[in-house]
């Protein structure tokens, strides 16, 4: 179902009706404990199934930095989204990295009490780890297609060596921000025979791959079904190598489904976006890079907040807005995801947030 756009009237929106202060849930009954706070749609990375070097090149207009939240503004929504229940809030993009001073941001909304995360690419995490921990990040999640330097290079399109994510996983866990996840995304014929070498590399560390169904978000990946490699045969792959048995969720909603090794030496988590949609369970809002609220990843439009930060609305305004927008909610894409919805023009990931 698409969301209720909020009605302009006259070049002017209607205000959202006043927020009564109830439980907040969407029209399926989902809370919003999750926020996804996209602070750039730049990258430093090129990566094939994301921002295809073809259509993200040198002509494309990222935006200029008016237009994108600045940190202040974003600290206002967190807080606000804190006080309507939110309890994790990820940083993401694009590659949040690239932004100079991130761990400023994250010194402004370290004091809001959520669990604080962010999701990089691991270029540059090496000489900002610590920044960022100190800071107050929480936790991070570092991704990595592949650990053949070949097949990595050909994935990220910058000619980027897999020795130095390794090596940015390392200063993480050095400066505290472990248990880190490893986020793989899986697209057969691509990276696919890597996936039983990665569970190897990172059994026994502590940290935790996540294997992703290739998905199609945005507009611009060409998005085949027949690419996609379901979670269940990572899992059997897997389980060939290394005796696996299921965990129970850490959490109702969790997203990735998990998995330990059988002789302890830890987990994996898969998650099956394409195979097994976890809509009804979805409660992840995203805060776009310059200030659009998407209430699904596969989202045609947004919201516009920034009007209202930077219109002088109040705060009681704000939270109006937001609730309507929430209570209106009725996405399901993966529910209904077909050949052909799959070529609908959707919002890129790197704009919303991934
Ligand atoms: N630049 C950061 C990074 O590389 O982690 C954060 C943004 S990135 C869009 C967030 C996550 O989305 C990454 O783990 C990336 O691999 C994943 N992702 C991007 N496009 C995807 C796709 N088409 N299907 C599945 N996952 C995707």
């Amino acid at each position: 179902m698409a969301n209720k756009v909020i009605p302009i009237v006259g070049g002017r929106r209607a205000p959202a009706p006043a927020f009564d202060g109830g439980a907040l849930s969407d029209t399926r009954g989902r809370a919003l404990p999750d926020l996804r706070i996209s602070v750039t749609d730049r990258s430093n990375f090129r990566c094939v199934y994301c921002m295809p070097r073809e259509v993200f090149d040198a002509d494309h207009k990222f935006l200029p930095h008016a237009a994108i939240l600045t940190f202040e503004e974003i600290a206002r929504l967190a807080r606000i989204f804190v006080g309507l229940g939110v309890q994790k809030i990820r940083l993401t993009g694009g590659e949040p990295l690239v932004r100079r001073g991130v761990d400023k941001l994250i010194a402004l909304l370290s004091p809001l009490g959520a669990d604080l995360t962010l999701t990089t690419n691991g270029s540059l995490l090496a000489r900002q780890a610590r920044a960022l921990k100190d800071a107050g990040l929480n936790r991070i999640t570092v991704s990595l297609d592949s650990l053949d330097e070949a097949t990595f290079r050909a994935i990220n399109d910058a000619d980027y060596p897999v020795a130095d994510v390794l090596k940015a996983i390392d200063v993480a866990t050095g400066v505290g921000l472990a248990p880190i996840k490893v986020n793989m995304v899986v697209k057969r014929g691509v990276n696919d025979g890597e996936i039983v070498a990665m569970a190897r590399h990172f059994r026994g560390s502590g940290h935790i791959v996540r294997f992703i169904e290739y998905m199609d978000v945005g507009s611009t990946n060409g998005w085949r079904m027949d690419e996609v490699v379901p979670s269940a045969e990572v899992v059997r792959r897997i389980s060939e190598a290394f005796a696996l048995e299921p965990l129970d969720p850490n959490y109702p909603g969790e997203v990735a489904e998990r998995w330990r090794y059988r002789d302890g030496s830890g987990e994996i988590g898969v998650i099956s976006s394409v195979t097994q949609a976890f809509c009804s369970s979805c409660n992840r809002l995203r805060l776009s890079t310059e200030g659009s609220l998407f209430t699904c990843l596969f989202a045609q439009s947004g919201h516009d907040l920034k009007s209202l930060l930077r219109g002088g609305a109040s705060d009681d305004e704000i939270v109006n807005e937001i609730a309507a927008v929430w209570r209106a909610r009725g996405d399901r894409y993966s529910e209904i995801r077909t050949a052909e919805t799959a070529k609908q023009r959707k919002v890129e990931m790197s704009y919303i947030g991934g």
